[in-house]
């Protein structure tokens, strides 16, 4: 009875548009769920709470200002009015507590009140993929959110038929899946490029961090090779792990449906910051590997 009764409360929510006509995620206010758009599960991670990600610098006491997409969002759709209390952050200084100061349907403010949760910096993850379709490109960028890549950038391989992507939708999906899942840093995304450009000036990619943070170490790519032998994986990973990989700046590399031409895998298999990887014995969708090589890297050199 319960899942029923969830199910149309959520069919009743999660199919509010703004004014755009672009779909928003609802809102379950009897579960203090958010909801995804085109799906009907409730698509927090548990946080339960009305989370914004804005741009701007936070100190309490501070007025931050909403664009009109966020206050349409906090005051139309889930019904928001003043002093009622949400959780922001900007990606750089932690997450806070802010209170609805003005509960304008346009330009609606909030008063920072006090740092709730501190900053807490992404493991340097990149994930570079070739771009698929819609569905499973946005899929790819709120789920590399959720796994802590610290950056995402669409590449054009040869065999890669989806040329034109639109950062603004890949930026929209991560600040969707940060605000969802409590997270208080987001990935960069970077513009797409091509993936014999990436290559050539790939030296120059070091360890810079977000911030600009130059390191030492070069950036290795783990290249999810379709054509690898399975089985050692895991053994490749610990061995990278062993020799300091863990915390090490990486990039995972992710190609299209047709998969990487001769050429691509010539190239990969010849430098000598690339270390290829096989995501076992079947073969899967880009999007699925993606996720999966994500988890495989985190567990053994990132964060988990
Ligand atoms: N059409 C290709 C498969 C492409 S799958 C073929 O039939 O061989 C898309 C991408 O996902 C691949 O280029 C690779 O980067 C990754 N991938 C999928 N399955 C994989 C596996 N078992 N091992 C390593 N990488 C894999």
């Amino acid at each position: 009875m319960r899942g029923l009764d969830l199910r149309i409360h959520v069919w009743l929510t999660a199919f509010q548009k703004d004014v755009d006509g672009r779909v928003k995620p609802g809102h379950d206010e009897k579960n203090g769920a958010t909801m995804h758009d085109d799906d009907d599960t409730p698509a927090h991670c548990g946080t339960g709470k009305t989370r914004l990600y804005v741009d701007a610098a936070m100190a309490a006491g501070g007025d931050v200002a909403l664009d009109k997409d966020q206050s349409h969002y906090l005051i139309n759709v889930l019904r928001m009015g003043e002093g009622e209390r949400v959780l922001v952050f900007n990606g750089r200084d932690g997450e806070w507590a802010a209170e609805i100061a003005e509960a304008s349907k346009k330009a609606a403010v909030l008063r920072v009140i006090e740092r709730t949760r501190a900053h807490q910096p992404l493991p340097d993850i990149w994930l570079l993929f070739a771009p698929v379709k819609r569905a499973r490109l946005d899929f790819i960028a709120q789920k590399a959110t959720e796994m802590g890549a610290s950056m995402i950038q669409p590449v054009i391989t040869h065999r890669t038929v989806v040329s034109r992507v639109k950062d603004q939708r890949l930026q929209a999906n991560v600040i969707e899946a940060a605000e969802q899942c409590g997270l208080v840093a987001l990935p960069e995304v970077r513009e797409a490029e091509k993936l014999d450009g990436l290559l050539a000036h790939w030296s120059k990619q070091g360890g810079a961090g977000k911030e600009g943070t130059e390191r030492e170490a070069p950036r290795r790519i783990l290249f999810c090779d379709e054509a690898a032998a399975p089985g050692d994986a895991k053994a490749t990973l610990e061995r990278l792990a062993a020799e300091g990989g863990r915390g090490a700046p990486w990039a995972l590399l992710i190609g299209p449906e047709g998969g990487f031409d001769a050429e691509e895998r010539a190239k990969l298999h010849a430098r000598k910051d690339t270390v290829a990887i096989s995501l076992g014995p079947r073969i899967l969708r880009a999007d699925t590997a993606a996720i999966a090589a994500l988890a495989a890297v985190q567990m053994v050199l990132g964060d988990w």
